[in-house]
């Protein structure tokens, strides 16, 4: 329905606009009420290097505990808090969480090199003008040394390279840590644009893996993908690894590390501890 307003222009305002404006609103406001009432969790997913099979580290995920609905993934909440701008207070949250939690670890579990925490960073908050400040402050907070802390930006984010991201990105690289893309071959970028940026690894995103030994085709550029990262002096890590053959694949192929239900789905605290405890002959021992 549209309605005519004052100097003859046609507002359009129909009804599943405005279900869809109430509904964000409503996630908003829980969202915002649940980071007060500390309701999100992290979850934290292995990372192992296919060589040694030795674990590296693990990826942060979060999760949102809804009073009501129980536990909501990330997929259903993390678009509307970048549209709201809540994902930048949720982000340092996440942010100095996984810090604080990876700093224990590496006391309980200490190995060389350290384990490392990897953290998803959305556009937004590179926005922030003192976002490489905030991510200092954080660092001297917890303790965790800069190198232990790995940001992962998806490659649409940096695709719509401005002056400023990569500003953002230098500066955060100045501190010590290390720059992810995430998602890498999503998003539809030339594989030049790989040397203009200060990144040092990518992750090869789940389509690709997944049909590893299924179609000959994305083998092909599952390999040119490796081989064009190796030449830039870019480490790999292929995401969404659920099988022993694309394991077996990626490590023909020379791929760094790995991460996936093949390994381990992302684990809550507990079951993290569980986890290196369990296997720690394997995972400490080969060297
Ligand atoms: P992502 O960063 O690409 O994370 C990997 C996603 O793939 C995770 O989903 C993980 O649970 C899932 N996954 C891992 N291994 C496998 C596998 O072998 N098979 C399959 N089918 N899936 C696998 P999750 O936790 O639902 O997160 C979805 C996305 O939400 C993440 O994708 C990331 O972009 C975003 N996200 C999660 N946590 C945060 C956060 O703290 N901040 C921001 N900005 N984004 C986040
Ligand atoms: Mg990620
Ligand atoms: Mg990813
Ligand atoms: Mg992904």
């Amino acid at each position: 329905e549209a309605k005519q307003s004052g100097r003859g222009k046609w507002l359009v305002f129909d009804e599943s606009m405005r279900d869809e404006l109430i509904r964000r609103m409503e996630v908003e406001n829980d969202l915002r009420r649940s980071l007060e009432e500390n309701r999100l969790v992290l979850h934290y997913q292995p990372i192992t290097e296919l060589k040694s099979g030795k674990l590296i580290g693990f990826e942060a995920l979060v999760r949102w505990i809804h009073p009501r609905r129980g536990m909501i993934w990330p997929t259903e909440f993390i678009e509307i808090s970048e549209k709201t701008g809540l994902i930048v207070p949720l982000g340092l949250w996440v942010l100095r969480q996984a810090c604080w939690q990876m700093r224990l670890w590496q006391e309980r579990f200490p190995v060389t090199p350290p384990l490392m925490i990897s953290v998803n960073i959305s556009p937004r908050q590179l926005e922030e003008a003192d976002f490489s400040e905030q991510v200092k402050k954080i660092l001297e907070e917890t303790g965790l040394p800069p190198s232990s802390l790995r940001l992962e930006i998806t490659e649409h984010t940096v695709v719509q390279r401005s002056g400023a991201l990569i500003e953002a990105l230098d500066s955060l690289r100045m501190l010590g840590v290390q720059l992810y893309i995430d998602d890498f071959g999503t998003g539809y970028s030339s594989l030049g644009y790989l040397d203009r940026l200060p990144v040092d690894a990518i992750k090869i995103d789940r389509s690709f893996v997944s049909n590893l030994g299924k179609a000959k085709s994305s083998q092909g550029v599952v390999q040119a993908i490796i081989q064009l990262a190796h030449e830039l002096n870019i480490e790999v890590v292929a995401e969404g690894v659920e099988t022993f053959e694309q394991h077996r694949e990626l490590k023909r192929l020379q791929c760094e590390f790995m991460q996936g239900f093949y390994i381990s789905e992302p684990l809550d605290v507990h079951a993290v501890e569980r986890f290196i405890a369990g296997r720690s002959g394997f995972v400490f021992g080969a060297d």
